[in-house]
Order: structure tokens, then sequence, then C-alpha cells
């Protein structure tokens, strides 16, 4: 399934089977997982690398020998620049990012460079583990960025919310969920997987917050996060795109609160939390899409028409 010009559907074509070059592996593609990210590339919010280009960075997939892989959104890193030198390889000024610079797993096949492809825990199922490759892990990220705090809110329930939820609440954490307002049916599921309170974004928490995660791309959840957080704590922003952000009165920063984003992921992040994963467990709320369907997946995610994650079957 191939997006050939942004702003219109993917395209279902016949292109020649990839060929790996050295360091790479062959992979069938198992399973791929639909991330907001691939829908933002898909409307044109976010600039593809290359066109025509195959979508898709969370994939299971078997290399030749049957070994399992996860793929993730870190495709490439030039390992040499100073982000590379200091362990922070998500910051790469060359990196190259799966199903955005690289054609990813909305395929039959995929090449992927060996040395930034996961080993997969064998407990989890195909289906289970390919949510785990983008929403889990980077949202993993952004919870540990987000500091230790006890009460912590997560704007935005979908594919890493819904994870990281669980994770939080396997930490002994409070977990606050916040839809869109009257989103009701979201709100009882965000409560189904352990959270203390859930509401919508326009309403204010039972407490104050120690730290806010923000997946959702409205701009305007940054400083209705900020408005509830308690003096020190801190705003997350985990997504790749977000629309502007209102101005806010000063106050609403001072004490010591703090707002930052998360960018991509490290291989350490997901050695790290492909080993908490099956240990919590993250259990992933899934609906499978066949490949030929994946034009219908990304519209019922900008929809919501889903809980949890979409994942393609090849
Ligand atoms: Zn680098
Ligand atoms: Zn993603």
């Amino acid at each position: 399934m191939v997006l050939e010009q942004p702003g219109s559907p993917l395209r279902q074509v016949t292109i020649n089977d990839p060929t790996p070059g050295p360091g790479e592996l062959l992979l069938q593609v198992a399973a791929c997982a639909v991330c907001r990210t691939d829908l933002h590339l898909r409307d044109q919010e976010i600039v593809a690398g290359k066109l025509p280009l195959v979508l898709g960075h969370q994939i299971v997939g078997r290399a030749e020998d049957g070994a399992r892989y996860g793929v993730p959104w870190l495709g490439w890193t030039d390992g040499e620049c100073r982000y590379c030198h200091s362990g922070r390889e998500n910051l790469c000024v060359n990196a190259r990012f799966t199903g955005r610079d690289i054609d990813g797993g909305y395929a039959e096949l995929t090449v992927a460079d060996a040395r930034f492809c996961l080993p997969l825990p064998d407990e989890l199922s195909d289906e289970q583990t390919a949510p785990l490759l983008c929403g889990g892990l980077i949202g993993y990220r952004a919870l540990r960025l987000a500091g230790d705090g006890h009460r912590i809110g997560l704007y935005g329930f979908g594919s890493a919310a819904h994870q990281i939820c669980q994770v939080a609440v396997h930490d002994g954490r409070e977990v606050y969920a916040f839809t869109r307002a009257g989103d009701l049916r979201t709100q009882e599921f965000a409560r189904s997987l352990g959270a203390v309170w859930a509401g919508g974004s326009d309403e204010p928490p039972p407490e104050p917050l120690d730290a806010a995660i923000i997946f959702a791309s409205a701009g305007e959840l940054v400083p209705a996060a900020l408005k509830v957080l308690a003096p020190g704590g801190t705003v997350v922003c985990a997504g790749i795109h977000m629309s502007d952000i209102p101005s806010f009165p000063y106050e609403d920063l001072w004490h010591e609160r703090t707002i930052r984003s998360v960018a991509n992921l490290t291989r350490q992040d997901g050695h790290d939390f492909l080993k908490l994963a099956p240990a919590v467990p993250v259990r992933s709320t899934v609906t499978t899409y066949p490949l030929a369907q994946a034009e219908e997946a990304l519209a019922d995610l900008r929809a919501g028409r889903f809980q949890g994650t979409a994942v393609l079957i090849p």
C-alpha cells in the first residue's frame, strides 16, 4: 500500500521485491501497527522523505532463517555526530526513519538495517507485539522523561496512552486520562485499564498532577495541561506534530513547571521497553485490518472509530 501523493489515498500496487544490501535483513511482514505519524504523513501534516513511500514503522517481521524482529521508527543513524556520540541517537542530525525516509511495513516484504532491528520477546503474538514498537516504546520514553511523579495525566487516550497507562499503573502511579469532551466510551476504556479518573480535556482533575503527557496533536492542550500541574510538574509533548500552542500567562509556568517534547527513540529505549512490556504485562487492544484496507484503518484512526491500536495484517 503506497503513498504516491500526500493528501490522497494510499494505493494498492505491485512493486518489485526489495533487495537487502550489505548489513540489511529481508523480512516477511507478519504485522504492522498503524501510528498517528502515518496519518500525519498521509494527510500532509509532516513531510515524506521520499515518494512514492511505503508507510509503517511498527513492523513485526520474519527473516529468512525464521527469526522474528521488530523494525521501529529509527531506521538508520550516522553513528558519528555529537548526538550519536552522547547516547542521544534519537536526535542524530542525519537520522533516517522507517516509513518516512525508508520504505516501511505497509507491505508483504520489507528491508531493514539489521543494527536497528529489535529482537522480540517470545511471549507476545505478532499483533500484540506490533503496537509496542512505536506507541509503546516512544510512550515509554515520554513516561520516563515525565519524571517519577505519582499523578500522571495522559491527554489523548489512543495507542500510546492505553499501553503507557498499564505501565504507569504497574509502577504504582495514579493515571488521570483526558479525552475529547463527551467521549464517554474512551473514558470508560481508560478506567478499565486502571486509570483512577477519566474525563474531558476541558475538565479539571480532582487533584493537581505531577506530570502530563500529551499524545494528541492539539496545541491548545499544552496550556490546558500546564494549568492542572502541581508546582515542579512537567508537560511532555509526545507527538511528532502539533497545532500551534496558544499563548498563556507566565503564572501558569511559574513554580518550576516545565514543558518539553520527546522525539524518536534510541535502540536502548527499544530494548528496555521490550523487556518491560511482557513483565507488566502490556496488553494492547487491537483492531486488525487486512493490508489492502490500510486506507480504512487510517480513516478510522482519524475519526477515532476504534480503541487502542490498528494493526495491518498482510
Ligand atoms: Zn548521528
Ligand atoms: Zn509512530
